[in-house]
């Protein structure tokens, strides 16, 4: 079921709650950390089963859900699969700073997102990016975008907004 439109979340600071590009010294591989270290960078238990409750009713709607990161994909992968939430993510669908897409347009979101939304023939009020990031959000002019405010990732209120705009 697809709805024809799509959430492109930045990953650090977004939907975990820490950074954890940074937190592992920019580590491209993470699988020796411990599971409690990623359930500590999610923010623990409770945020990690909003997060799950909040992607989940998105992919029910029929909402593709994308991540669009400065940070690895491998340790993306590795990250949302350690705390449950792996199963809302295609593998294709996570485009880290090594990804082709992000290759091809030098690491600036913006363009990825426009490349993103012309391969899906999508219209602005179609596709919602989400970001901590305000320099990413101000240049984003092609499709709708939502500021994550706290440096502790997407709050439950913010949740709640993305969603109703679906
Ligand atoms: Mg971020």
């Amino acid at each position: 079921m697809k709805s024809g439109e799509m959430v492109i979340y930045d990953f650090d600071q977004t939907i975990p709650s820490s950074h954890i590009f940074e937190a592992t010294g920019g580590a491209a591989e993470v699988e020796g950390f411990e599971d409690v270290f990623f359930e500590d960078a999610f923010g623990g238990e409770d945020r990690i089963l909003q997060l799950w409750a909040h992607f989940n009713r998105l992919n029910q709607r029929g909402v593709e859900l994308l991540i669009l990161s400065n940070g690895w994909s491998a340790v993306i992968k590795e990250s949302l699969d350690r705390v449950g939430l792996s199963e809302f993510f295609a593998n294709e669908n996570i485009f880290g700073n090594d990804s082709e897409l992000m290759a091809q347009n030098c690491g600036v979101k913006q363009h990825a997102i426009l490349e993103l939304m012309r391969d899906r023939n999508l219209q602005f009020e179609q596709v919602l990016f989400v970001d901590d990031d305000w320099m990413n959000i101000v240049q984003c002019k092609e499709c709708r975008t939502l500021h994550v405010e706290s440096e502790a990732g997407i709050s439950e209120k913010e949740l709640k907004a993305i969603e109703a705009a679906f």
